[in-house]
């Protein structure tokens, strides 16, 4: 039997661990402590814009944070990319609000701005001013973020950035993470660095941190008094320590994830059939947290390609299938023209791990040439 080859496994090689025992030694191995400061620093350093970072416990309490922080009460409408994980909407349930698909472009998938600025034009004339856009650097890939941006100006509508799994991309040499009015970044064992678990909500000013830390902290006013209605979404200092030592490594991980790229482009030029997604030009530069594919299902069928694999005991996924199609938010207000609908019908993201071997590299590939004969 084959040992099973993963889409995105979580990547530890000559990591100091010490500071890890240290921590635990500490006892500080709550929600309080040094590391906790030092790892938002750092991030704040990496992502150079602007960049306030509040560590959390995932991405989605991240998400969940901004939309409170841009106070979305329920019945407002949030308009969010529909080529997604479920994690990028369902905050907007979370708040009662309602969400409102767009659907992406060609060339990144992300937020496509012409069915963005339709909608907000349509919203408009029914009067119900759309109170934030959530948009998504899919997969690693940034978003046309200058079209985007102008849009959002234009309308005055502030921009959630959900770049979960785009740390190290960059557009026009800016990094993701730093483009939204708030941003959050994803720590999961899956993505591009990890803390096992966890997430961090990146704002532009001190006092929307020094906010955003209190309401994570159960809003704590002093000793057993709370001001308001709080969350318990902080990160732990044990995870924070894992997250030091994770991010000395991460322009390796791009490197090792990019090298992927470079060897599937190689593999696939070569056979009929299948489109890598790729960088449109030099304004993008993406992690590939995840390699993508689009399928020509008029010479072979999604559903033989993922049996291939599963044979093989390789992990390999469909896209994202539309948030607007999921079971439970069928009816959901939409605006675009069903690309993503597309995408899902003829797209797999193949395994991309930063410590995919060139055995299990070699693997993928012999099923690939298998497929075609
Ligand atoms: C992983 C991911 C999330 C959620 O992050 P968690 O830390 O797992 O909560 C949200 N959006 C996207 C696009 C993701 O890939």
């Amino acid at each position: 039997m084959y040992s099973k080859i993963w889409l995105s496994k979580p990547h530890f090689d000559n990591e100091n661990f010490d500071i890890i025992k240290k921590t635990i030694v500490s006892n500080w191995v709550s929600t309080v402590g040094p590391n906790i400061a030092s790892f938002e620093t750092s991030i704040e350093r990496i992502l150079e814009h602007k960049a306030e970072v509040v560590a959390l416990n995932s991405g989605t309490s991240a998400i969940h944070l901004a939309l409170k922080l841009l106070e979305i009460e329920p019945g407002d409408e949030v308009l969010c990319q529909t080529f997604s994980f479920c994690a990028t909407v369902n905050p907007i349930l979370y708040c009662g609000a309602t969400p409102v698909f767009i659907e992406s472009e060609k060339e990144t998938w992300n937020m496509c701005p012409f069915f963005l600025e339709e909608a907000i034009k349509d919203r408009l004339k029914k009067k119900r001013k759309p109170k934030a856009i959530l948009v998504v650097d899919s997969y690693g890939m940034p978003a046309k973020w200058d079209e985007i941006l102008a849009i959002s100006q234009k309308y005055e509508i502030p921009v959630i950035e959900d770049a979960a799994a785009a740390l190290g991309s960059r557009y026009k040499g800016q990094m993701c993470g730093s483009f939204g009015d708030f941003s959050i970044l994803s720590f999961n064992g899956n993505k591009i660095i990890t803390t096992s678990a966890g997430g961090a909500l990146i704002c532009r000013e001190k006092h929307v941190k020094e906010r955003a830390i209190y309401l994570a902290t159960q809003s704590k006013i002093e000793g057993v008094v709370h001001g308001e209605l709080g969350f318990n979404y902080r990160m732990s200092n044990v995870l924070a320590a894992i997250g030091l030592e994770q991010l000395t490594v991460l322009e390796k991980r791009v490197q090792q994830r990019r090298e992927n790229h470079f060897r599937y482009q190689s593999l696939l030029e070569a056979l009929d059939g299948f489109e890598l997604q790729e960088e449109k030009n030099t304004d993008f530069y993406a992690n590939f947290w995840l390699n993508c594919i689009r399928i020509d299902t008029s010479l072979i069928s999604k559903s033989i390609i993922l049996n291939a694999f599963s044979n093989y005991n390789i992990d390999v996924r469909s896209l994202w299938c539309p948030l607007h199609h999921q079971p439970y938010l069928k009816g959901t207000l939409y605006y675009g023209d069903h690309f993503s609908q597309r995408l899902y019908d003829t797209g797999l993201c193949l395994p991309s791990s930063s410590n995919l071997t060139s055995e299990e590299f070699h693997r993928i590939a012999q099923v690939f040439t298998t497929l075609l004969k």
